[in-house]
């Protein structure tokens, strides 16, 4: 790539496209509440149609919603390039989790149309499906499934805690898609995502290129006591299984402590207590906590302790603890090719960028099953995320989406 080849995107236009979506789903002022497969989101998905229609793209959605709008390549007989992330928020989310990368996708196709460029493979922008698991467990469950990590059936079957089934949900908005789930070829995959971690933005680096992720497991508790007279009871006949949830609350956050100087990452992040009514106490917790560390031996270690800390909380608690294992991912993620096609990029554009780990699951995570991936993260102040008072610097942001725009051509030209 020469410098008179050096693609810039519109900042001015993806800064009004941002906000536009900010709109959608507004949360206590600066932030987001737009669950997957709400009404908000429907309005999101809608919106972000006509944005890609109006873009020239073509409009395809599978049996989980995932909608595919592509920008045709030269040569239609090749596998396009993918860009991706979601649109879907947490409950107190924020404006740009996932939706920049979506909207970055949206500013490379518009990009190219500003400047006529056909390029030989065609461009393909991805909103997949609930990935935050705000509203339905587990999060990620649009790339997992698409990926064949997760079984569809088992997704469509998936409740939130109305009752209400993924299946019901996306028949209410209208978006269970006619394509079938998974049958798309990727030449490559690209995601730029705000890191939701405070290092580039302490380090002053725009460009964070991520060559791997956090070794990460999740641990569904079950917690088993018996209901009692929260006043009749005397202590030592009781087994409530909220105090056993409490001790183990307290030990996995303490495990996380212990890690902490070198990455470690312990979250105790659900609760849902049997009957949960004063004057009695709980008979069934159930607890989701996840953990995560840069080090295989390390995280090894850590879930070691965590196994240690639940037993003792069970013994002292005087109550049972089943522990099934939810969603993990290992840290070596991403296609060298990619990540190398990103480095190339950015030393051509004169990027400064910094090499990291993802602490937070991604979509990318699963599209790297099937396809070559690699993932760029921008900075967010302060590392604050998944808070209504995530916020970044379009000044600070443009540079990631330049990568993003002149990696996706060079590979789609290939
Ligand atoms: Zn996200």
């Amino acid at each position: 790539m020469s410098a008179t080849n050096v693609l810039e995107i519109n900042p001015e236009r993806l800064w009004e496209t941002l906000e536009r979506s900010a709109e959608i789903g507004r949360f206590r002022d600066v932030g987001l509440r737009r669950l997957a497969l709400s009404a908000e989101d429907k309005q999101m998905r809608d919106q972000f149609i006509d944005w890609a229609k109006a873009a020239g793209c073509t409009v395809e959605i599978d049996r989980l919603g995932n909608i595919f709008a592509r920008r045709a390549g030269s040569d239609p007989s090749l596998a396009p390039v993918a860009i991706g992330s979601h649109l879907d928020t947490q409950i107190c989310g924020g404006r740009y989790d996932g939706i920049l990368g979506v909207l970055c996708g949206l500013e490379v196709v518009r990009t190219l149309n500003d400047r006529g460029i056909t390029t030989k493979r065609g461009i393909e922008v991805i909103c997949w499906t609930n990935e935050e698991g705000g509203r339905f467990a587990p999060p990620m469950m649009g790339s997992m499934a698409f990926a064949g990590v997760i079984a569809l059936k088992d997704v469509l079957a998936t409740r939130d805690d109305d009752g209400i089934t993924v299946e019901k949900a996306l028949d209410a908005i209208g978006y269970a898609g006619p394509e079938p789930l998974g049958k798309r070829a990727f030449d490559a995959y690209l995601e730029l995502h705000i890191e939701q971690a405070p290092t580039l933005d302490r380090e002053k680096v725009d460009v964070g290129i991520v060559v791997g992720g956090y070794k990460t497991k999740a641990l569904r508790l079950t917690i088993k006591g018996d209901t009692g007279h929260a006043g009749g009871t005397p202590m030592a006949m009781r087994r409530n299984a909220l105090v056993g949830a409490g001790y183990v609350i307290g030990a996995v956050n303490d495990v996380g402590l212990a890690y902490a100087a070198d990455e470690g990452r312990t979250t105790t992040t659900r609760i849902e207590s049997f009957p949960n009514l004063p004057g009695t106490y709980a008979e069934e917790v159930k607890l989701t906590l996840d953990y995560r560390h840069i080090d295989q031996v390390r995280f090894e270690a850590m879930g070691r302790d965590i196994r240690a800390a639940i037993d003792a909380a069970a013994q002292k608690a005087n109550v049972e603890i089943e522990v099934v294992e939810g969603w993990s991912w290992g840290s070596e993620l991403f296609a060298p090719e990619c990540i190398d096609l990103l480095r190339t990029t950015a030393k051509e554009l004169g990027l400064p960028y910094r090499e990291m780990r993802s602490q937070a699951g991604h979509d990318a995570y699963a599209v790297a099953t099937m396809a070559p991936t690699a993932m760029i993260f921008t900075p967010c102040h302060e590392g604050i995320s998944h808070n209504v008072k995530e916020d970044i610097e379009l000044v600070r942001s443009v540079p990631g989406a330049n990568l993003l725009l002149n990696a996706a051509v060079a590979r789609a030209n290939r």
